[in-house]
């Protein structure tokens, strides 16, 4: 996805631009291609409108209003306190939960509409071979291409970061995120619920219609086993994750996990080459940043490619820092419930110092009784609330 999407900017900056990727189009856009859904980010929506994406995606994109962060023991009730994020205080949608199928879809249309920007399906690059001026790409057909920079968007298991011999920092997480689609009796208002369960967070992602998605992040040694089961357990174990508030809940046919992980390139660019989303950073999914900040790294590119800045590595390094910040405020999250293992102290300490900064800049929440609810402006509040 943020191949395409860099694909576009930089295509609608007015330089010439070839995406390849070994999936053919049809396969990338099939239901059981990638079940994901993705929050998508203020700032990742009003990219979409600049490069006309957002025109082909807005209808099927379910705006978010609310979201209610809440912790609960397995089975029981949840937490009397919670943590309510308010559409009403920005006078604008929190932001939009759209299909990962429909947000592919939207980029290869928008990719059809441009004459300077060839996609090549299936190809998957082999090699790089950089000079002085540029770099020849060879594509698995044979075909090569030559470019004065190349991007690899390759995803987290980059094999163009491996030639290219860049290395890593990263780590796995001890747990699994199953993803699945629901239907429930009721409406779901566009609220999104993110429900911290002793296992990890379980979030409720609204789609349109009377579906959501869920992404269930459970412990290795169990998600494998949940995976397994029939469908009418697999239910049962939704539902005692789930809660009443949207009446029966049903799950569609389909369903994928993830072993979650986090890594960071130890640098993004090396000569005429640089690493763009998951190819560059992967942060685990609690506050649904990855695909953002991928996103991100395209905006910027496409900015500096329109100046024709784009080969200079000072175009990309700044962009590390952004991950940087990102990965602070997910640990800050996960330290928040009490889950901050699997990292080093040093890294442990850094979260809280930086995430204050990142959080800082979502502004205001509310941090809400069963009955009643009280404003507050400082994430710390937010900390709190969860601990409760
Ligand atoms: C459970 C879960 C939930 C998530 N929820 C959210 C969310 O709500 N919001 C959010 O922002 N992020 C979310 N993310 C993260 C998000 O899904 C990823 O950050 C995003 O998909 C990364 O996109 P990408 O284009 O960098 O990589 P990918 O989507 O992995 O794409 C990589 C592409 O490179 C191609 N490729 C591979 N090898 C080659 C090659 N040799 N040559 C050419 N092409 C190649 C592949 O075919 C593929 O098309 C979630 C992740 C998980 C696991």
């Amino acid at each position: 996805m943020v191949g395409l999407a860099l694909g576009i900017a930089l295509a609608k900056g007015g330089l010439e631009v070839v995406v390849a990727d070994p999936v053919p189009q049809a396969e990338a856009l099939a239901a059981a291609f990638d079940g994901r859904v993705s929050a998508l980010a203020f700032a990742s929506v009003r990219m979409f409108r600049r490069l006309g994406i957002w025109e082909r995606l807005e209808k099927q994109a379910q705006p978010i209003d609310d979201i209610l962060v809440t912790d609960a023991k397995l089975g029981g009730a949840p937490s009397p306190f919670s943590l309510h994020f308010d559409h009403r205080e920005l006078g604008a949608p929190l932001g939009y939960i759209a299909e990962n199928r429909h947000i592919r879809q939207a980029l290869f249309a928008a990719c059809a509409e441009l004459p300077n920007l060839t996609v090549v399906a299936p190809a998957a690059v082999t090699s790089l071979d950089v000079d002085a001026n540029g770099v020849n790409a060879t594509l698995g057909s044979g075909q090569t291409i030559r470019a004065r920079l190349a991007v690899a968007a390759d995803g987290r298991q980059s094999q163009l970061r491996e030639a290219m011999g860049i290395g890593m920092v990263s780590w796995s997480y001890p747990q699994w995120g199953i993803v699945a689609t629901v239907h429930h009796a009721l409406a779901h208002n566009g609220v999104a619920y993110e429900h911290f369960l002793p296992s990890g967070p379980f979030a409720i992602l609204p789609l349109t219609g009377n579906r959501s998605s869920l992404v269930w992040t459970e412990r290795q040694d169990i998600a494998p086993g949940m995976m397994k089961l029939a469908k009418p357990d697999f239910d049962a174990e939704i539902a005692r994750r789930f809660g009443a508030h949207l009446g029966e809940v049903h799950s569609e046919e389909l369903r994928w996990s993830y072993p979650l992980r986090f890594h960071l390139a130890r640098s993004y660019v090396k000569p005429r080459f640089a690493l763009a989303g998951d190819a560059a950073h992967g942060i685990h999914p609690i506050a649904g940043q990855g695909l953002n900040l991928g996103l991100k790294d395209a905006a910027r590119a496409g900015r500096r490619g329109a100046g024709g800045r784009l080969a200079r590595p000072r175009s990309w390094r700044s962009r590390r820092s952004h991950a940087l910040r990102a990965l602070a405020a997910v640990r800050f999250l996960h330290l928040g419930h009490g889950d901050g293992r699997a990292e080093p102290a040093v890294l442990q300490r850094r979260s809280r110092r930086c995430a204050w900064r990142a959080t800082s800049a979502w502004g205001s929440s509310t941090v809400s009784g069963r009955y009643g609810a009280s404003s507050c402006a400082r994430p710390a509040a937010m900390w709190g609330s969860c601990r409760t």
